[in-house]
């Protein structure tokens, strides 16, 4: 089995290490990811400038692929041009962050797991921490390779992209498993407004994962709960309910 891993946090992180070495265990793993950190870029990709691609590497022997691009560019260029062959399985992570509710659109660890399906990769998967601090990545990885090899011994028709979040808890804190919805309310953000040493204002986001009155279905809710949460995606965006209600633009 061929798995590609990457990551937004950038290829020397060390939630993409963690991984590597957890999943050497399942079958051959290829390293391709950004050269420097990528977090929130979402599903960008780059059109006015080139990829460059290094040789990187990795912690636990080995080389990986450097690219000056974002996650999607990673998945893209390993798939047309890096890898020997298409990946079975497309890793993303282990982001330093959960990754849950309206996070997941910003998410570039995410969006390289949509890229994989996109580019149809029948199993994709992106892995999130929930912690920016004190993260316990040992731990997580083998969570993570656990719940990797459950999903491939599991027989399925369609293919898979999964967005998991895990708790940065001991194995025995973590409650469970939930499979969820994404949360959709609207994250309380606001800007820290300061001064730069020239005396001038500058703004900075702020309170990126505040959120309140979750539904206990949600993503957001199953990891603040201490649970492990496992929502599958798509990237399909059409508001179903809306297109009959539109059909009079039509005539
Ligand atoms: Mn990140």
């Amino acid at each position: 089995m061929l798995i590609l891993v990457t990551n937004d946090d950038g290829i020397y992180a060390p939630g993409l290490a963690a991984l590597y070495q957890e999943l050497r265990d399942l079958g051959k793993v290829a390293v391709v990811a950004p050269e420097s950190e990528q977090s929130a870029v979402g599903h960008a990709i780059s059109l006015s400038t080139p990829l460059r691609v290094k040789k990187a590497p990795l912690v636990g022997g080995g080389f990986g692929w450097a690219v000056s691009g974002t996650p999607a560019d990673c998945v893209k260029i390993a798939l047309a041009e890096l890898l020997p062959a298409a990946p079975d399985l497309v890793v993303s992570g282990i982001n330093l962050g959960p990754n849950v509710g309206i996070n997941v659109l910003y998410s570039g660890t995410v969006s390289a797991a949509t890229e994989a399906a996109i580019l149809g990769v029948k199993q994709a998967v992106a892995v999130s921490l929930n912690a920016y601090k004190d993260a316990d990545f040992a731990t997580a990885a083998r969570v993570a390779g656990r719940l990797i090899t459950r999903m491939l011994e599991q027989p399925r028709s369609e293919p898979l992209c999964l967005n998991v979040n895990l708790p940065n808890l001991p194995e025995s804190a973590i409650k469970g498993v939930r499979l969820t919805r994404q949360d959709t309310g609207r994250l309380v953000e606001r800007f820290d407004c300061r001064v730069d040493p020239r005396e001038r204002v500058y703004y900075w986001l702020a309170g990126i994962n505040d959120r309140q009155g979750l539904d206990p279905d949600t993503d957001y809710a199953a990891l603040e709960a201490g649970y492990i949460s496992i929502t599958p995606l798509h990237h399909d965006l059409t508001h179903y309910p809306s297109l009959e209600g539109l059909r009079g633009l039509e005539k």
